[in-house]
């Protein structure tokens, strides 16, 4: 399994000018924290990029059944030899030798990580199917009241990274239900696991050697240490390097503590965004509703002022007027010109820093309004069935057939399928949205 982590925007994430006095100031990041921003098989978040990747794109990695249990049996059997080497490698890494005596001999091999990591899924959802999922009631109301206890704390976190209460409430309620599931894998045993599977050993040999750092450093017991079968931790579910990185003590006792602590939690999801580039006093986008008529290739990654979308009759989701602004904005559409709308600013950008999945950044800024008393969406969301991978490798390979061109037919909706499908449309009386509704997909499968 490839996931698209590696389409990770590398940009310059030290806006100074953006800093308040009363805000922390931004670090810069180190080298190897930007390096993890850009690099594949390194994501920051993995386990939520994990689960919501089917959302953006997906490669598939066709392994057979048989064939992953041969590579689980293969695994298995080398798994001690492997640690003996690991040994040496964490070592090397700084790990104490106190940590690796304590911990290496208790190191379980699990085969569910493996099947997991090259599980395969036939569907990909789409952003009805996402979206209502997430952002529905027991969310919003269980939100409103956390954000109701924590008010103060959300206050001085504002004050002094920036980032709206609302929004640190929503980003934990999407990663694990306010904390109610965090996972329930061995965060050491899963690492270790993937650390001896060749296939991205030294990502997650470096995530194992931090795992253990950290439990030297803050006082972390292997037992508390469970998570997501990929080693995401905690209620933020962030992997050891971001939880090295950017985790921060909350509640001031000298530890951080992201299972045990709901304000290291925050605390350290308002220092991550803040370091990620958050722009404070900005929101994150907003819904709107077009005109008739609608030229639908302008939602084609095109950057305007949002007084310039206004010029081209876009009003707010409630039908009344956008302001007149030079903040820049991106359409959005994410399914398809028969559902809601988007224009997002650059803070829906540090949102997908956390995961880079557009369907994540809408539901985290939809469900942040609504725990602030926002209204829900006022788009009706189009009943669309869920994609299958072969169809869209049918589509692409029908697309290619027919001349435009889509690249290598990988069952991804990337760039140029969408452009592909784009340019089908309007050369075909379509609606242009890039989108591959049932009709636009029957169309196309059924030209001669
Ligand atoms: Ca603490």
């Amino acid at each position: 399994m490839k996931t698209n982590l590696n389409t990770l925007p590398c940009v310059t994430l030290v806006d100074q000018a953006a800093m308040k006095q009363t805000h922390k100031s931004r670090a810069p990041l180190s080298l190897h924290a930007l390096l993890n921003k850009c690099s594949f098989s390194t994501p920051i978040n993995l386990l939520s990029a994990i689960a919501v990747l089917c959302s953006v794109s997906f490669t598939t990695f066709a392994l057979q059944t048989q064939d992953v249990a041969s590579l689980v049996a293969q695994n298995k059997a080398n798994f001690g030899q492997c640690l003996e080497g690991k040994k040496v490698e964490a070592l090397n890494a700084g790990v104490s030798q106190s940590r690796v005596n304590a911990e290496f001999d208790g190191f379980t091999f699990i085969p569910r990580v493996i099947e997991l990591d090259r599980s395969q899924p036939e569907f990909v959802s789409t952003f009805p199917n996402y979206f209502s999922k997430r952002v529905n009631e027991w969310r919003i109301t269980k939100g409103r009241e956390k954000y109701a206890e924590h008010r103060e704390f959300l206050r001085t976190l504002t004050d002094q990274y920036g980032i709206p209460g609302h929004y640190l409430i929503s980003f934990w309620g999407l990663e694990t239900n306010y904390g109610g599931f965090k996972g329930t894998m061995s965060t050491l045993d899963s690492l270790a696991t993937l650390a001896c599977d060749e296939r991205r050993s030294r990502f997650f040999s470096n995530e194992l050697f931090l795992a253990l750092k950290l439990m030297d450093s803050q006082g972390l017991k292997r037992e508390e240490m469970q998570g997501s079968w990929a080693g995401a931790m905690g209620h933020t579910q962030f992997m050891p390097t971001t939880y090295t990185n950017y985790a921060i003590d909350g509640d001031g006792d000298g530890k951080i503590d992201l299972w045990g602590s709901e304000k290291d939690a925050l605390a350290s999801g308002a220092n991550f965004l803040w370091q990620l580039g958050w722009q404070p006093g900005l929101r994150w986008g907003r819904e709107v509703k077009l005109p008739q008529g609608f030229d639908f290739q302008l939602a084609n990654n095109e950057v305007k002022t949002i007084t310039q979308w206004r010029a081209l009759g876009i009003v707010k989701g409630d039908g009344s007027s956008l302001p007149n602004s030079d903040i820049e904005s991106r359409l959005r559409v994410p399914a398809g010109h028969q559902g809601p709308a988007f224009l997002t600013y650059a803070n829906f950008r540090t949102i997908m820093r956390w995961n880079n999945s557009e369907f994540y950044a809408i539901a985290v800024g939809q469900l942040a309004n609504q725990i602030a008393g926002g209204a829900g969406l006022h788009a009706t969301l189009p009943d669309l069935p869920s994609f299958k991978i072969s169809d869209i490798v049918k589509l692409q390979n029908k697309l290619n057939e027919l001349g435009y061109d889509v690249g290598g037919a990988d069952g991804i909706m990337g760039p140029a399928t969408r452009e592909g499908i784009r340019q089908f449309q309007a050369q075909n009386g379509l609606v242009a949205d890039g989108f591959p509704s049932p009709s636009t997909v029957d169309t196309v499968l059924n030209t001669r």
